[in-house]
Parts: C-alpha cells; structure tokens; sequence
C-alpha cells in the first residue's frame, strides 16, 4: 500500500551538529528532486549518503547530506529521502517547509512506523519493540525491546497459529469429506493431547512474557491500608522525596500519589491510595472506590497495618479480599512498640526509615527478581499482546475442556478458531484499526 508522500523532522527539537529531515510515499524521491539540481536524486546510488545542496528557486537553502531509499527496501516499504542539515532550529524548519512546499503533507506522530506496520516490513510486535527502544530508561529495558525487534517471538506467536491452524484444517476437511478413512478423522481424543501439550507451551510463554513485561514496564504496586498506618510515609521513603501528602489527619490522602522506585533494576510503579474503609464522607468514598479499583489493579499490593494496634475488622476483611493476588503485609511504626497484629509482618518504621531494606528483599523473593537478569528476553513483553496470549489460552482451554466432554468437533473448531484469531491481533495480521491508530500517534513525531 503505498501512500501520498509526508515528511517529517526525525530528530529532537532544538540546536545540534545535524538533524534529520525524512520523507516517505510514493515517488518521494523524484518530487522533491528539483531541489537537489547538482545531483540527479533519482539516479545517485541508493542508500548511500552524498553530499550536495538543497536548492530552491535558485536559493541555497542549506548545504546538506542526502540519501534515497528506493521502494520496497526501505524503512516504510516506500520511496524514502533523508537529508541530514545542519541542526539549528531554524534551519531544521527551513528545510521542512521547503519539502512541504513540493505538495507533502506534514507527517503525524509515529506514521512512518505505522506504514511500515501497513507495508509489512514489521509487524506489531516489532512495531511497539521500536517504541520500547526510544522509552527504554535502562539496559535490560533496551534488551528486551530489541529482543522483540528481532522477528524470533513473532515467529513464536506465528508457528502457535500455525499448530492451531493445521487443526482447523484438518477438522475442516472431516466436516467437508465424511466418507474418510476413520482413522484420518480428527476425534476429541485424538485432540486432546496434543491441545494439552500445546497449552503446557502458551502457560510458559505467558509466564514468561508477564516476567518480560516487569522488566519492561514496572511493576504496578498497590500501597493500602486504612487511613493514618503510614502508607503516604511509606511512599516518600521509598521514593526518598516529599511526593505524597502526609497527614495525620485521617482520610486526608483523598487521591492516589503515584511516585517510583527501582528494587534491583526493577521499577516500581508505587500507587498511594486513600485509606480503605466504610465511610459515610462522599469525597473520601471516591477515593476508597478508586484504591479498591487501584487494588484489582495491581500487580503486587503493599499492605500496611499500624504494628502497635491489633488488626480490626476492615483489615480483617481487607486482607480477605487480597485472594491470589501477590502481597506483603508490612507492620509499620515499630519505633512505637511490639508487633501486636498476630500476623507475620515485615517490621519498618517508615517515618525513620528502617528494614526498608527487608521490604525491598521481599519483593525481590516475590518476583525473583535477581533470576529476571538473566532470562531469556524471546517472549512478549506488553500488556496488550500478553493479554491477547492470555485470551488465546482461555480459548485453548475451552477447547481442550470440550474435548473431555465429548462436545461436536465442529464446536471445538470456534474456540480454536478464537484462539488464533486472538494471536493474529498481537502481530496485527488481524487488527482494529482504532487500535492501530491510538498505538502509532502515541510515537514521537518522525518515527
Ligand atoms: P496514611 O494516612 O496511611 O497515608 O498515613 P501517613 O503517612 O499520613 O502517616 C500518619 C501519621 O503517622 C503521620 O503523623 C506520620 O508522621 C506518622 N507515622 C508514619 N510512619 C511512622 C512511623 O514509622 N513511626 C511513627 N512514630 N510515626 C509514623
């Protein structure tokens, strides 16, 4: 699909040696070839940078290198030009507007990434591994996103549609040709063990592309506890800065306080919720409403109790609602006495900031977080396309349940058709184009 030509200044605004000026579609090259006289654009050797001057109406414009990329083989699939001016703020625009004048349009964030998504020169998971690159804040971040860049686990998510697909298939067939030789008929028990195998497989991926996915993005943690336990204390020492409020007041953090902290290279993405508890006060309600959602939310949940005072009933029930869900129950305010919750705390005071460390080892055991260093980095590493696996598994499931309960092969046939269709969301070889659209406007413009 090739597109209408647009343009774009691909480095950072603002004074440097060079920046970078891109153009993309169709005969880029040649429509703004007119403003390279001293050279025939069309026709000086590819993806090879020259030397020349950007010319217009007889008027230097800057002295630049340029280089063309001739459709398919290029970064977009289409025609592409580079020029490499010099790297003032004016300049950089001057040698813009100059192209945009030849009747391209101005490019939107992320566009060029999305035609070479559109083009098939990625796919999505290469396409968000791009982003992961330039938001990448540390080494293992960066590992990862390029380990995505490689096509190895698009390949994964491929050979999985594949094994799904040949069961189709081979159900398909059945359907249209019943007279078949019985033992070429696909049964529930001939399915079965191959649908468990596989699903041993997807449970792996997914359990490796959540560890991924930690490294990658954080883990989301969840502070609760009711009000004046110290939570906003527990934030500010963790982040060691006065972020959230701290107030004796209780009820008084109404809104969430977000603040980070790395434990080992890991970011923590700490959420500091209102105290949780029955309250009759509407503006604190809102603000229990949202800790309870911040709770689903979260991916690790810092529980904190006052240690001097035993556990009451909100606690009591609280600490019920946990369920599976990874927590650490912290028993704060031991400067002030023994532990009497009757519960295995981790004791700190979060106002002196003591055995902080004792709760950051914690959480490295609970993620193991060490391990994560040195993994393999070959899996998916999003919440988008992990969620997608994890929809492509409940199918897989379904289906392997239906084989146990001798439900019709046809009916087996819709989930397995689910589960692929679920994996072609995640390389985008099915997609929604809202999505798509909502995915690339979220890069930096001329990417
Ligand atoms: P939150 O409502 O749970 O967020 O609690 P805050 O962090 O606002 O703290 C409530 C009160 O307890 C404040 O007066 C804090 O100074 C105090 N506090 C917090 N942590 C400790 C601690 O470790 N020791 C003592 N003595 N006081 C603390």
């Amino acid at each position: 699909m090739i597109q209408k030509p647009i343009a774009a200044i691909a480095t950072p605004y603002g004074k440097g040696a060079i920046s970078i000026i891109r153009i993309s579609g169709e005969n880029a090259i040649s429509i703004v070839g007119h403003l390279f006289p001293k050279i025939s654009l069309t026709k000086i050797k590819k993806n090879t940078m020259k030397h020349t001057q950007l010319i217009e109406n007889n008027q230097l414009i800057d002295d630049v290198m340029v280089v063309t990329y001739h459709a398919p083989k290029s970064y977009t699939g289409e025609d592409m030009v580079e020029i490499f001016s010099h790297g003032g703020i004016r300049i950089t625009q001057n040698v813009l507007q100059t192209i945009l004048r030849c009747g391209i349009d101005l490019a939107k964030p992320g566009e060029f990434t999305e035609r070479a998504y559109l083009n098939k020169k990625i796919d999505l998971i290469q396409a968000e591994s791009v982003m992961d690159i330039i938001e990448a804040e540390n080494d293992l971040q960066i590992q990862i996103a390029q380990a995505g860049l490689q096509s190895k686990i698009s390949k994964t998510i491929q050979e999985y549609k594949q094994t799904i697909m040949s069961w189709i298939t081979h159900i398909e067939v059945n359907i249209d040709y019943p007279e078949y030789e019985s033992e070429n008929q696909v049964t529930q028990s001939f399915l079965k063990p191959k649908i468990q195998a596989f699903l041993e497989e997807v449970k792996n991926a997914i359990v490796a592309s959540k560890r991924n996915n930690i490294i990658s993005h954080g883990i989301k943690t969840a502070i609760i506890g009711k009000p004046n336990v110290g939570k906003s204390s527990l934030l500010n020492a963790l982040i060691k800065e006065d972020k959230a409020i701290v107030t004796d007041i209780p009820g008084t953090t109404r809104d969430i306080v977000e603040g980070y902290v790395h434990v080992n290279g890991i970011k923590l993405h700490l959420i500091d919720t209102a105290g949780i508890r029955d309250s009759e006060d509407t503006i604190e309600r809102i603000g229990i409403d949202k800790s309870k959602k911040m709770m689903d939310q979260a991916e690790l949940v810092i529980f904190v109790l006052d240690q001097t005072t035993p556990l009451d009933q909100d606690e009591t029930t609280l600490l019920q609602s946990l369920n599976n869900k990874p927590y650490i129950l912290v028993g704060n305010k031991e400067d002030l006495g023994k532990n009497q919750t009757g519960l295995d705390v981790i004791s700190i005071s979060a106002k002196n900031s003591t055995h902080l460390d004792e709760l950051e080892s914690k959480i490295n055991e609970l993620f193991d977080i060490s391990s994560i260093q040195t993994t393999d980095f070959n899996y998916l590493s999003n919440e988008r396309q992990i969620s997608l696996l994890e929809k492509s598994y409940e199918h897989l499931e379904k289906a392997l349940q239906s084989t146990i309960t001798e439900t019709p092969i046809d009916m087996i046939q819709l989930d397995l058709r689910d589960a692929w269709e679920a994996l072609s969301e995640i390389t985008g070889d099915t997609y929604h184009e809202s999505l798509v659209d909502d995915m690339f406007r979220r890069f930096c413009l001329g990417k």
